[in-house]
C-alpha cells in the first residue's frame, strides 16, 4: 500500500489533476491520496491558500471580501469547466466558503485557519469528484471523520499521538480515499492547520498510521538535487538520501519537503520516494533509514538566510555554574526559540530566526544580559545566513572541514560561525548574507565539481 501526496502544482489546473489521476489509477497500490490546494499555473500566478489568506484578512478588516472570495471560487469553477463536471460541485465549494466567512471572526488565528484550510478541502472534494465522474470508487475523507487531531495552535499545530490510532481505519476503506492535506481538528473539534507547506506532514502522519510501504510525494521537480539549481547551475540529482540528511537540508532551505514531514515516517521506518507529477517515469529521490555511498561523501549543499545571532562573553564563563541556563532563560521569558549555541571557553553565540527578533525584544533582552549577568560584551548581529554541508559519509572521514573552509576563504567569504553537530553528518557555516550563494557555489564546485 502507498500514500501518494500531491503538490500544489500538481493541483493547480484540471491538465495538472488529469496526470494526478493517471498517476493514482496506474497502480492499484495507491490507496491514499493526499491533496494540496490549487498551487500556481505559471511564474506569477497566485497560489489558493494566498488567495484565501488575502479573503481571510480582508474580511476581517472590513468585513466583507466578495472579490477575494470570487477569485477563489474561479479557480475551482474552471477546474470543474474544464472537466465538464457540471455546476454542483462549484456550488458546494462556493456554499462551503460563504459559511467559513460567516463564522465566528473574534478569534483571527481561527478563523483565518478555517479558510486556508478550504484549499485543500475543496481540492479534495473536487478530485473525488473527478474520479467519480470517470466511473472510479473514490472518496473524499474529511480528517474530523477519521480522527485527525491536532494541537490547538492556529497555523501551527503539531500532531497529537492518539491521531495514529484513529487514522489505522484507513487501511480497511474501500476504494480511493482523497484526503485533504494540511488541516485536522482539536480534541474539541476546532480546525487548525500546520504550518504553510505541511499538506507533507498529512501524508507522513498517514503513512505512518496506516503503516503503509511507501510514502510517495510528489512534487514538480525530477529529484532533489545536491544544491539549489537557482544558485548552482545543473546541480546533481540525488538518487538516495537518508532520514538524517534529508532533514538537515530541508532545515536550511532544501524546500522540496517541509522540514518537519519526515519524523512520522522516520519513526515508522517507512521510506519516502519524492517523484515528479511531469514526469512520473523519473525515478525520483529515496529517503530512508541508509544508503549507499555511490557518490561523494557529501550528499547536498543547503543555505538560508535570516538568521542573527547575539553574541555574549565574559571572562571566566566556563566556570560559572548557571550561566547557560540563567542566558537561554531571558530568550525563553520573550517567547523566543533558538536554533544553535556555538560557543569558546567564555563567550557563546546563540543564533535564532530573525524575524522573531523584533528592535524592541532586542532591546529589552540585550539589557537584561547586562544587568543580569554582568558580561564583558554582548553584541547582535543581523542578517547572517547558514550554509550547511550535510552527508552520512561525512562522520567518517578526515579533513572535510578543511577542503570547506579552504574553499570559502578562497571565494573571499568571512566566516562568522562554524559549527559541527555530534552526530558528524552536517557541518554549518554562518556567513553574511550577501554572501550565501557565492558560499554556496564555492562549497558546490569543492565537494562535487573537484572529485
Ligand atoms: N496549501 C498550503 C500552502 O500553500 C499547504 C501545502 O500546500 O502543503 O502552504
Amino acid at each position: 500500500m502507498k500514500v501518494s501526496k500531491f503538490g500544489g502544482t500538481s493541483l493547480a489546473s484540471a491538465e495538472q489533476i488529469k496526470k494526478v489521476c493517471d498517476i493514482v489509477l496506474a497502480d492499484p497500490d495507491r490507496r491514499i491520496v493526499v491533496v494540496s490546494a490549487p498551487g500556481k499555473r505559471y511564474k506569477d500566478d497566485i497560489k489558493v491558500t494566498d488567495l484565501l489568506i488575502a479573503c481571510a484578512e480582508k474580511y476581517l478588516s472590513c468585513g466583507s471580501a466578495e472579490d477575494e472570495l470570487n477569485a477563489v471560487v474561479e479557480r475551482y469553477r474552471q477546474i470543474a469547466q474544464d472537466f465538464n463536471l457540471g455546476n454542483d460541485i462549484v456550488t458546494i465549494i462556493e456554499e462551503d466558503l460563504r459559511g467559513r466567512l460567516a463564522g465566528d471572526t473574534s478569534n483571527p488565528g481561527r478563523f483565518t485557519d478555517s479558510l486556508k484550510a478550504s484549499g485543500e478541502d475543496n481540492s479534495a472534494k473536487l478530485v473525488a469528484t473527478y474520479l467519480t465522474s470517470l466511473g472510479v470508487e473514490a472518496h473524499y475523507v474529511n480528517p474530523k471523520e477519521v480522527g485527525l487531531l491536532l494541537s490547538d495552535e492556529y497555523g501551527n499545530a503539531q500532531v497529537l499521538p492518539e491521531s495514529y490510532e484513529n487514522l489505522k481505519a484507513l487501511r480497511s476503506m474501500s476504494g480511493i480515499i482523497i484526503f485533504p492535506g494540511f488541516f485536522g481538528y482539536t480534541p474539541s473539534g476546532i480546525l487548525v492547520t500546520f504550518p504553510r507547506g505541511g499538506s507533507d506532514i498529512t501524508g507522513s502522519i498517514l503513512t505512518a498510521a496506516v503503516k503503509a510501504d511507501l510514502y510517495e510525494n510528489f512534487t514538480d521537480v525530477d529529484s532533489v538535487f545536491a544544491a539549489n539549481p537557482n544558485v548552482v547551475q545543473n546541480p546533481q540529482a540525488i538518487a538516495e538520501l537518508t532520514y538524517r540528511e534529508m532533514r538537515e537540508l530541508s532545515y536550511a532551505g532544501f524546500s522540496v519537503l517541509h522540514e518537519e514531514t519526515l519524523a512520522p515516517v522516520y519513526r515508522a521506518g517507512i521510506p519516502v520516494c519524492i517523484k515528479n507529477t511531469n514526469n512520473p517515469a523519473a525515478p525520483g529521490t529515496l529517503i530512508s533509514t541508509s544508503r549507499q555511498y555511490k557518490t561523494g561523501l557529501v550528499a547536498g549543499i543547503a543555505s538560508d538566510k535570516g538568521f542573527c545571532s547575539i553574541y555574549v562573553s565574559k571572562y571566566l564563563m566556563n566556570r560559572e555554574v548557571g550561566f547557560g541556563r540563567k542566558l537561554l532563560q531571558i530568550l525563553e521569558d520573550e517567547g523566543l526559540s533558538y536554533e544553535h549555541t556555538p560557543s569558546g571557553i567564555d563567550n557563546i553565540s546563540i543564533i535564532l530566526r530573525e524575524a522573531q527578533f523584533t528592535s524592541d525584544m532586542e532591546n529589552r533582552v540585550v539589557q537584561r544580559i547586562k544587568d543580569e549577568l554582568e558580561v564583558d560584551d554582548v553584541a547582535i548581529e543581523r542578517n547572517l545566513a547558514l550554509i550547511i554541508i550535510v552527508g552520512e559519509g561525512m562522520s567518517k572521514s578526515v579533513g572535510i572541514a578543511a577542503r570547506a573552509t579552504s574553499a570559502l576563504a578562497k571565494a573571499n567569504v568571512n566566516l562568522e560561525m562554524i559549527n559541527q553537530g555530534s552526530s558528524e553528518i552536517s557541518m554549518m557555516f554562518g556567513v553574511r548574507a550577501d554572501d550565501a550563494d557565492n558560499s554556496v557555489r564555492a562549497l558546490y564546485e569543492e565537494f562535487f565539481r573537484n572529485v
